[in-house]
């Protein structure tokens, strides 16, 4: 038998994932990979423990499927992306902690460099927002903060990787010291119209180029993970940041097609093709994955709490005994009862931008509860996720016709149902809904001749269910507008 393999490295675990020749997921495990949080709005990661815990989870795999390492024809790697690990080109070792996506340490940075004469530069060549999200300030700041790395950088002894480079550099011994496109177009050191590190931008963060990884396509055969990792020698042939290979998952390989992953919070990205979108209203332009070494693109926007405002029922307010119980409340109630929750914990995101929101409940009356509670957060995400691809159409220049869900809240069928309505356009929840692995495994699947071309693929997309949208354009009307009076009165 023959299978491919992905490595799914989160934030919170990594994962690997076995499929067979027609994409069908065989087998999946875990393993949990902690977080620091050393002070207020600081998240570090120890890289040791992250490629520990990813080797793990792969070899766990095998045993547990009973699959030969020789079976697997090839693997492919996804990553939380941004997260920024720099280590000893000799030695290996990391010279810090990794500093993980989510870290605010160099907000103040960043904040003062978007309103400098660098900002439009930036902004004009990443298609990126200038947010401490991204890598460049992050790298910036280890090699200035960590005593010595200055010169070690300078000196050409130390690197720079995002997870997938990190992976990529352990599983080689260290041979290869590459990312692909869509990681590289979240460094903010990446020219997205060339494809390239850009002098200026490593001018303007002052990272050395020396310390940066090849650029490759997202299908490519980058090396060769040697044996004494996974028990034999397995060609390394896709990586994708998570988003983007959740956007090649859901097959959404065209202009115009678009997914959303219902998780924590949002992230809906459309498919741009070969044409460069420009980055506005706090959206994003990035690459897209593509099938071979052609560029492509994708516009980029989240919203910041989804499944988070479930989460905050449960935890904070009790009203809610599991995320799982939302559908059937939320389905016990004919309507909303007039309840809307703007769950504004940490502003409000596209198209918004007010960082100084804060969340609100309206419309409560002596009949509303926990069905109305949980109803109004079940529809303020299907509400906020309206506006992000209203923003993605209008930055894009593309009708989105239909939405292609996953994440772990897309079983959610009175979710998927509302999401439906209130965009008026159908909703595709597919039958694997894990697309980030997926994604990863196409990618290496076409490197290596596993799989033909995206065409074959595209017929391994299956739907499980689809949504069709059921209220009439005035109900329609009539919900949003009461969403929106809400969240007018949340903008202090
Ligand atoms: P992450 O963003 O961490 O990758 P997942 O994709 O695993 O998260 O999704 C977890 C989120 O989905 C949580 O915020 C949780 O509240 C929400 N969630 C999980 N199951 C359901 C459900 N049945 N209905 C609604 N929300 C759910």
């Amino acid at each position: 038998m023959q299978y491919l393999l992905a490595l799914d490295e989160g934030t919170t675990s990594a994962r690997s994932v076995l499929y067979d020749e027609s994409g069908r997921r065989l087998a999946m495990e875990s393993c949990p990979v902690e977080c620091a949080y050393p002070q207020p709005g600081w998240v570090e990661q120890d890289p040791g423990a992250i490629w520990r815990a990813q080797r793990e989870s792969a070899r766990r795999l095998m045993r547990a499927a009973a699959v030969r390492p020789s079976e697997i024809v090839a693997l492919g790697i996804t990553n939380q992306r941004e997260t920024t690990i720099v280590w000893d080109r000799q030695t290996g070792q990391p010279v810090a902690p990794a500093i993980v996506w989510q870290c605010r340490r160099t907000a103040d940075y960043c904040a003062a460099l978007a309103s400098s004469p660098a900002g439009a530069p930036i902004t004009g060549k990443t298609g990126l927002v200038i947010d401490a999200y991204f890598s460049a300030s992050k790298i910036r700041w280890i090699i200035e903060e960590t005593p010595g790395a200055r010169e070690r950088a300078d000196a050409g002894d130390l690197l720079f990787g995002n997870v997938d480079t990190w992976l990529v550099w352990q599983l080689t011994n260290g041979a290869v010291h590459a990312t692909d496109f869509t990681n590289a177009s979240r460094t903010m050191l990446m020219d997205l119209a060339t494809g390239d590190w850009d002098d200026e931008l490593l001018g303007i963060f002052d990272v050395p180029r020396s310390m940066l990884p090849r650029i490759v396509p997202s299908s490519s055969v980058i090396g060769t993970a040697m044996a004494e990792h996974l028990g034999a020698e397995i060609p390394i042939a896709g990586i994708a940041g998570d988003q983007q290979a959740a956007l090649f998952g859901q097959a959404c390989f065209r202009p115009g097609l678009s997914k959303n992953t219902y998780g924590t919070g949002c992230f809906a990205l459309i498919h741009t093709g070969s044409r460069l979108p420009a980055s506005n209203s706090g959206l994003v332009a990035t690459r897209a994955a593509s099938a071979d070494s052609v560029a492509q693109f994708a516009m980029e926007g989240s919203v910041f709490i989804a499944g988070a405002a479930l989460q905050w029922l449960r935890d904070e307010v009790g009203t809610l005994r599991s995320a799982e119980e939302s559908e059937q409340l939320a389905a016990s109630i004919p309507d909303n009862g007039g309840v809307y929750f703007v769950p504004a914990f940490v502003g409000l995101g596209a198209p918004y931008w007010d960082s100084s929101a804060r969340g609100l409940i309206t419309g409560i009356t002596r009949g509303a509860g926990r069905a109305q509670l949980a109803r109004a957060a079940l529809e303020a995400i299907a509400y906020q996720t309206r506006e992000l691809v209203e923003a993605l159409e209008a930055g894009s220049g593309q009708r989105i016709t239909e939405l292609r869900a996953d994440g772990g809240a897309a079983v959610n069928n009175f979710l998927m149902q509302f999401q439906a309505d209130i965009l008026g356009i159908p909703v595709v929840r597919p039958v694997d809904t894990e697309t980030t692995a997926l994604g990863a495994a196409y990618l290496a699947g076409l490197a290596t001749r596993f799989w033909k071309d995206p065409a074959e693929l595209e017929g391994f997309w299956k739907a499980e269910r689809v949504f069709e949208p059921s209220i009439t354009a005035p109900a329609r009307d009539a919900l949003l507008d009461g969403w929106r009076r809400a969240v007018r009165r949340c903008r202090l």
